[in-house]
Order: structure tokens, then sequence, then C-alpha cells
């Protein structure tokens, strides 16, 4: 994508009114809600909830959400009347509509691993920056000044690079921090696995603001578009960009218009 360039997407209204299936992906934290040190304040931007409800209510768009928070985090935080499909812990578990949750067991060894990754955190007063999840365990930085981050970057890598040793786990750097991952599961897999659900009739859309959605905006290339919802540029596979709340929200409204 061109330095900063701003989504032009004439063409793209077009496709969506002819289009029999829409597929809308979309990210959670730094898309749909604003970032918040108190991580279980984020809340979606004011209008959010009200045009996701709209979208769902016309039958009209199959919208997915896909983030790195477990399922369990994520449901409080939507407060939708009505949850959609939810792609939860960067695709590892799966929330249907119907309630229903699908999640692989992981081995032992990599749970043990986590385990031990969580505890050094925990034992070194780093708890409340900790995030428990099903296949992973993430650290924030969010709030510490630039030099602290990478002092600390620096420590964690060298305590978690041990557990990565048979590459079943995997540190991944995300805008806000650190995480240390069961392999096999991001983002991308996750967009993968739903466009073979579907043959050409089909347009689908994924917007996100990280790093992990790097993956998702390369699956989707050439067969959909990509949008990184971000205040500030940054280099990106994406598309286009919009900078949220307000094109964000106008993309949206827009979604739900030309899909009528
Ligand atoms: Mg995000």
């Amino acid at each position: 994508m061109a330095e900063g360039k701003k989504c032009s997407l004439k063409i793209f209204w077009q496709r969506l009114q002819n289009v029999s299936s829409r597929v809308l992906f979309l990210d959670y934290d730094g898309t749909l809600a604003p970032f918040r040190k108190e991580r279980d304040k984020a809340f979606p931007y004011p209008g959010i909830r009200e045009i996701l409800e709209k979208i769902q209510q016309s039958g009209k768009i199959r919208i997915i959400i896909v983030s790195g928070r477990a399922v369990t985090d994520l449901l409080p935080l939507l407060g939708l009347k009505n949850f959609p499909e939810i792609w939860g812990s960067h695709g590892f578990e799966r929330r249907l509509p119907d309630g229903s949750l699908v999640k692989p067991e992981i081995d032992s060894k990599s749970q043990q691993h986590l385990e031990s990754a969580y505890n050094w955190l925990k034992n070194h007063g780093y708890e409340k920056d900790c995030e428990k999840k099903p296949a992973s365990i993430a650290f924030h930085w969010r709030g510490l000044k630039q030099n602290q981050q990478m002092e600390l970057a620096g420590t964690i890598r060298r305590v978690w690079t041990p557990f990565t040793e048979d590459g079943t786990l995997r540190i991944h750097q995300f805008d806000g921090g650190l995480e240390l991952r069961h392999a096999g599961f991001h983002k991308g897999e996750a967009v993968k696995q739903i466009l073979a659900e579907y043959d050409s009739e089909v347009f689908m859309a994924y917007l996100g603001d990280d790093l992990t959605d790097e993956d998702a905006f390369k699956a989707l290339k050439g067969k959909g578009l990509s949008v990184l919802v971000r205040e500030t540029y940054r280099k990106t596979s994406a598309d286009c960009w919009l900078q949220p709340p307000g094109e964000l929200l106008n993309f949206l409204e827009k979604w739900y218009s030309y899909s009528l």
C-alpha cells in the first residue's frame, strides 16, 4: 500500500452490491474499541454496537470478530444482544453464534511452559500486566515509558526463549506488548478457514489495527479488502487505511446500506 493511502472504495461498493454473500471480519482492540490501560474497560466506540446490531438484523452480512483476546473476555466488552461468530485467542477458539465453542487441546508440555512463563512474570510483580489465555500468555506494557518497555521486552524475550526451542510455542510482538503463543494459530488461519467455506460469489473485508492483523491482511490479498484501522498510519500490507472512530463508523454504515 502506498504510504498513508486513504481508502477509495467506489469500485468496492459496487461489487458489494452485486455479490450474494458478504463477510466482514473485525478485530476488536484498537479497531472497534479504543485501547485502555484497564483492559476490562475497553468498550466499543460510541455507535459501534448500534451499527453492528443493525448489520446483524439485516441478515445480509456475516460478521466475524477475530481477536487476540480469549472469547470469555470479549463477550462482556462487546455487549451485543446477539453475538456474532467470534474467533478468540488469535483463532485458537471459535465461538459460533449458537454459543457453541470449538477449541483444540494443547499438549501438556506447552501447557507447562505457558504456566512457567506466567509464573515468572507473577513472581516478578507483573501479574496485573499479564493476560492468561487458552493457548498463550500475553504481557502488556501499555502505559509504561518507552525505555522501560524496551528493557522489559529484552528481559522477557530472554526468559521466554527457552520455551520456544522445540518450535511449539512462539514469541510474537503486538502493539502494546509481547505474547508467548502456541504455533499454528493466527488471525490469517481464521481467514483462510472462512475463505474455504465459500465459492467466488462472496466479498470479504478484514478490519484491524495490529501487527497480528497483518497475517489476516495477507491471507485476504487478492480475495477481498483489507483495511488498517488506526489513528496514525504505519507500514502495512492492508489495501487501505481508516482512522477510527469517524471513518470506521462511516465505512460500517456504507457496508450496511450497500448490502440491502
Ligand atoms: Mg487490535
